[in-house]
């Protein structure tokens, strides 16, 4: 079956469920136990069948079953956000005196994270330049245990080498770990050498701006355990119906992507031949410098794109951003809907590598509006731009 048609199936069993197509919500915090001897039975084996609300419900069983099929891995854990499913993979994986590798466009709340709980275990932490590819080996040390990449990397889109990265971690004995967000049904992490893939599911799987939602997909069985183990230990529980919108939003993840992307590439090309723009930042792009990766190990894009401008005053770029009809000001992304959010004034921490562009920065999802007008709002919007600034 094509990836299209097995997403559509994935996680579902129907027969379990009178027929019905999707799985139930289940509402459960106690499951009893039929006996002493198969409560002892199922003790054995804590996280394998139904056995207390808090390991998961038929519910959360078929979401992960569905994202470990989409990521083409091994078996997934659900987490109650993005964020929580990279701090739940890192403090699974590194203990007082390791030693993580951080890439430099990591997704804020991870460096946050990084530089507070992680830096206050004693976790050592180097950030490095997200282009370092095979180069990684010289920043390796004995007690390198992780590496963390995020390709296209947060809100600058730097396209990263993820397998050469991936074969001068394993040769220092490190594991990969991903943030998998951008690329979620178009790069195939576990083929590319990672081991651990995570999900901001909240984004394009939930897809309807409606639930906060993550996932970590591990490559192997072994990589799963260690993940569900410490998950479990720290009393993780995401929500049921988080889980149903999450199932939900994936059977058509596929279609939804096809047109984010589509709209995406027409939006960034009218942009880039724009006067206002001094750079798009959109790896399908060709002139983008991540083009070649791109076209080497994604087999698509997504909605997601940045924009760089000539220097422009301030207020001329808030004019042109409060006044949109369909880029809205909101966080997250992967919904159906357009957003915008300003990306200069220091949301862009880089410590390893320089980001200074000259003029001011945004960060746009294209959403599924008919893609006219998004260009008229484009174009309205530089209008508002011109008139504020002169
Ligand atoms: C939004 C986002 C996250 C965090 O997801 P939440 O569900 O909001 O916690 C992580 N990584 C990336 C790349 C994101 O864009």
């Amino acid at each position: 079956m094509k990836k299209d048609t097995r997403i559509l199936h994935a996680g579902r069993h129907p027969e379990q469920f009178h027929g019905a197509v999707n799985p139930p919500v289940y509402h459960a915090s106690t499951i009893l136990h039929p006996s002493v001897a198969a409560m002892e039975k199922s003790g054995k084996t804590p996280f394998e069948g139904v056995r207390y609300g808090r390991f998961g419900t038929p519910t959360t069983f078929a979401l992960e079953e569905a994202v470990a099929e989409l990521e083409g891995g091994h078996r997934t854990v659900a987490t109650s956000s993005g964020l929580a499913a990279i701090t739940g993979a890192l403090l699974a994986f590194l203990k007082t005196g390791d030693h993580l590798l951080m890439t430099d466009t990591a997704y804020f709340p991870t460096r946050k994270f990084c530089d507070s709980v992680l830096a206050g275990l004693g976790i050592e932490i180097t950030y490095y330049d997200p282009l370092v590819g095979a180069g990684i080996k010289s920043l390796m040390r004995p007690n390198t245990k992780v590496v963390f990449t995020e390709s296209p990397g947060s809100l600058t889109f730097e396209v990263q080498d993820i397998p050469a990265i991936a074969a001068a971690a394993h040769g220092g004995g490190a594991i990969v770990m991903i943030d998998n967000t951008w690329g979620v049904l178009t790069f195939q992490p576990f083929t590319k050498g990672v081991d651990i893939s995570i999900q901001a599911a909240t984004k394009y799987i939930v897809g309807h701006a409606d639930a906060m939602l993550g996932t970590i997909t591990a490559a192997t069985p072994e990589l799963w355990l260690r993940v569900k183990t410490s998950l479990a230990a720290f009393g993780h529980s995401p929500g049921t119906e988080e889980m149903y919108l999450g199932l939900r939003g994936l059977r058509t993840l596929p279609t939804r992507l096809r047109r984010h992307a589509e709209t995406a590439l027409r939006l960034t090309t009218w942009l880039e031949a724009r006067p206002e723009v001094e750079r798009v930042l959109f790896p399908p792009l060709a002139s983008d410098p991540g083009h070649e990766l791109w076209k080497r190990d994604f087999s698509g894009g997504c909605g997601l794109f940045g924009v760089i401008l000539k220097p422009t005053p301030k207020a001329a770029v808030d004019a042109m951003l409060d006044f949109y009809s369909h880029f809205k000001l909101g966080f997250s992304w992967g919904g159906f809907e357009s957003l915008v959010i300003p990306t200069s004034d220091h949301s862009i921490i880089r410590t390893a590598t320089r980001w200074a562009p000259a003029g001011p920065s945004l960060r746009f999802h294209a959403g599924l509006e008919d893609a006219d007008d998004l260009l008229e709002d484009l174009e309205r919007g530089f209008e508002r731009l011109a008139c504020s600034g002169s």
